[in-house]
């Protein structure tokens, strides 16, 4: 992992800010904590501190946490864990949804929680090593592999690094079923091969983001109880 690892969490209660990096100083020392304990505070730090990794909590006093969540989409891929006392499962989905990159249930363990951050900060490395790899090009939609970008109809996507990784792989293997276990293991790393509704969220934000309809999908295809294929779009 990286040296200088900066960390920002979003949180309102101190308790768990100060635990948290206790725990980080204690078992990660390379990462650095950096707190805030509002919505409109933890916006502005996104900005001003350029994290790697951004630890949400949903239930804020001064905004709704998706709301945050949706803000820091709209300018930024950084990786996010929403830390969240909600349990319903629309919720997490929800949050996964609008960008999470993953999420925590409180209460949480602090082995956990690190583990998820190691998980999505190597997410966010993955896939990185493949400059050799071709440029995809199609006239709907072109992936320039060495400089992770993302052209649909002339315009440039943003995507997350999850989504990102999801979709490299499934083009690398482009006409290929690739089976849920193979593509949790690949883009979310082993402990996840059981997570089949992390992997339906983010085909569908794949397919809302670069089908012409997501609802009647030519690229991202469904093979029912088996997995998924990427087809090249006419
Ligand atoms: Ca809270």
């Amino acid at each position: 992992m990286r040296a200088d690892l900066k960390v920002l969490m979003i949180e309102d209660n101190p308790d768990i800010v100060e635990s948290v990096s206790l725990v980080l100083k204690l078992r990660w020392p390379e990462a650095r904590l950096v707190g805030a304990a509002e919505g409109g505070q933890g916006l502005a730090m996104v900005r001003s501190e350029s994290p790697d990794l951004i630890i949400l909590d949903l239930g804020l006093p001064d905004m709704d946490g998706f709301k945050v969540l949706e803000e820091i989409r709209s300018f930024t891929d950084k990786p996010i864990i929403i830390l969240t006392a909600r349990t319903g499962e629309m919720d997490r989905l929800k949050g996964l949804e609008m960008g999470a990159d993953d999420y925590i249930t409180k209460p949480f363990s602090h082995t956990e929680l690190l583990a998820r951050m190691r998980a999505v900060l190597r997410r966010a490395e993955r896939f990185r090593l493949n400059g050799e790899i071709k440029p995809f090009i199609t006239p709907h939609l072109s992936i320039d592999f060495a400089n992770r970008t993302v052209i649909r109809d002339g315009q440039p996507v943003r995507l997350t690094p999850t989504e990102y990784n999801l979709l490299s792989y499934l083009v690398m293997n482009e006409g290929v079923v690739l089976t849920h276990r193979a593509l949790l293991e690949k883009v979310w790393g082993e402990q996840y091969v059981g997570a089949t509704d992390y992997l339906k969220v983010y085909i569908q934000r794949l397919r809302n983001k670069l089908e012409r309809d997501p609802y009647a999908p030519e690229m991202f295809l469904t093979e029912r109880g088996i997995g998924y294929k990427f087809v090249r779009p006419s």
